[in-house]
């Protein structure tokens, strides 16, 4: 075979040599049917057994493998999936069949979907076709023993088959996947390198891959120069991860010595998990909406109470900046958010929570009783206009007198994600603005963000971005406020030249990425 390669779409970030191993389905198994009373019971027992054995995966993990497998057993223990099993079992259809076709539905549903974050649920709902066909036909999934090494190759992965296999020193290659699908986020949480959507890779067993999830790419067969490169990118990646190590507990400084406040971008207390809270000044932002993902319903007070204290606690009197309910736009919840043609443009963040009191409420009320577990900042999101920032104040000071809230209440600050908060911060009335480059980008270039081939307008160092940002901190200047950035581009140090060169001294990113932040701030000049 002479060299092949093929382009995809990074999942998780990592490089890696090995030999090409095919994983292959283990779901299917014939079975003998019974009377439609046994197949309905069999399959009853069938779905009780998979939310056992996920209930008992979702005690040995934390952060989002926990969260991913609550949701599962949401979805599982909801009788509209089976409902129609069911029915069909009880015209006659074996159990197994019946469950299939029932599923094959939702998931073509789910797959057909133009939003990418529910296209990527099906393979959720494909992973529960999976394990209940297994518990119907009592087979197990189970680690299937890949080579060391080895670039596992697959058209897409389920959460359950992930979490089955052992990937210490492995790596993922898939025909489809998305990067916002559960798995690819186990990936990231796992540190597994994966590329995605690789389409047309032969199962070419044994052959020796480069898994390039950098660039998001993978070659099959490399000629001896190529093997040769890329070696010598393994060793300078591995350099850097151990370079950065020695950035983490430092305080971030520029080449000139001024100092730039590092924050973290969380979205469960999970998140924070064997984390030391000195590699970072604090909480930058507090994802919300996914507290309110995987539940029946949402989240109550008290649920929400726990969360916010678990956060604080952990904080250590740093500053934490929670965002409230950001639901829509990428991110709907079901129940809650409608489904609406343009949902970026929508009824998505604040605007939800303004037409959505009593959920609102529930949330702030929740703040404001965790508030004394450390040092709270409460920050809303999508915020277009001074009016709807009063109207939520107004709420605010609602839920302080319900829960009985004494003292001042936590300072309040906006996201600047829309151009019009950008052109106009010096007219709210807040205590601090968090610039969210994500949306600020797409809604500047007019081009929405996720997969959808248009890469080449997603980025936050065109002019365009930069001068919005620059008008932000020069407004909050002006009013005395503090302001920094927690969209992704606070994290990417190819970016944050350009972005301390607008007068930002205060970033929020992943925790995964503050070694390579602070690397990067500690080579960047002084500008401003
Ligand atoms: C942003 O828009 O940059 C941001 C931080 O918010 P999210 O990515 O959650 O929309
Ligand atoms: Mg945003």
């Amino acid at each position: 075979m002479t060299q092949l390669r093929f382009n995809g779409v990074v999942g998780s970030r990592g490089l890696l040599a090995g030999p090409l191993a095919v994983l292959r389905d283990t779901a299917a198994q014939a079975r003998d049917a019974g009377t439609p009373e046994q197949e309905a019971a069999v399959l009853k027992a069938a779905i009780e057994s998979s939310v056992e054995s996920l209930s008992l995966l979702i005690a040995e993990s934390e952060g989002a493998a926990a969260e991913i497998l609550a949701f599962q057993v949401a979805m599982l223990e909801d009788g509209e999936l089976s409902a129609e099993a069911f029915a069909a079992i009880a015209g006659g259809t074996a159990a197994d069949a019946a469950w299939r076709a029932a599923l094959a539905a939702q998931i073509e549903v789910f797959a057909s979907a133009d939003d990418d974050y529910f296209r990527a649920r099906s393979t959720d709902l494909t992973d529960l076709r999976d394990r209940v066909l297994r518990a119907l036909c009592g087979s197990e999934e189970g680690d299937v023993g890949l080579p060391p090494g080895a670039v596992a190759l697959a058209d897409d992965l389920t959460p359950s088959r992930f979490l089955a296999q052992e990937w210490a020193g492995r790596g993922i290659a898939l025909r489809a996947g998305s990067a916002s699908s559960h798995v690819a986020m186990l990936a990231r949480a796992y540190s597994v390198p994966m590329v995605l959507n690789l389409r047309d890779v032969p199962e070419a067993e044994g052959t020796l891959a480069l898994l390039d999830a950098e660039e998001g790419a993978v070659t099959l067969d490399p000629a001896a120069g190529e093997q040769a490169a890329f070696a010598a990118r393994c060793s300078a990646l591995e350099a850097s991860k151990i370079r950065q190590a020695a950035f983490l507990t430092a305080p971030a400084a520029t080449a000139g010595g001024a100092p730039v406040g590092i924050f973290l971008n969380v979205t469960l207390p999970e998140d924070l998990e064997g984390l030391d809270p000195a590699i970072c000044d604090g909480i930058g932002l507090v994802r919300t909406e996914f507290l309110f993902h995987g539940h029946e319903g949402l989240p109550d007070e008290q649920t929400q109470v726990n969360a916010y204290e678990k956060i604080l606690r952990w904080a250590q009197g740093r500053p934490v900046i929670v965002r409230t309910l950001d639901a829509g736009g990428d991110k709907p919840i079901p129940g809650l958010t409608r489904e609406e043609e343009n949902p970026f443009l929508g009824l998505r963040g604040l605007r939800l929570c303004l037409a959505r009191p009593e959920v609102f409420k529930v949330q702030l009320r929740a703040l404001l009783r965790a508030a004394p577990a450390g040092t709270l900042r409460i920050m809303l999101p999508m915020v277009a206009l001074p009016e709807e920032l009063e109207e939520a104040r107004a709420l605010l000071i609602e839920a302080a007198t319900e829960v009985g809230f004494v003292g001042d209440l936590p300072p309040l600050g906006i996201m600047v994600e829309i151009p019009a908060a950008a052109l106009t911060l010096d007219r709210f009335a807040i205590d601090f603005a968090s610039i969210g480059s994500n949306d600020l980008v797409q809604f500047t270039l007019a081009a929405a963000r996720g997969g959808n081939g248009l890469e080449r307008l997603q980025r936050a160092d065109y002019p365009a971005v930069l001068r919005l940002i620059a008008e932000s901190v020069e407004r909050a200047a002006r009013r005395g406020i503090e302001i920094g950035l927690c969209g992704d581009a606070g994290g990417d140090p190819a970016l944050i030249p350009a972005l301390l060169a607008t007068g930002l001294r205060r970033f929020s990113m992943a925790p995964s990425a503050v070694g390579a932040a602070k690397e990067a701030i500690a080579r960047s000049a002084d500008h401003g």
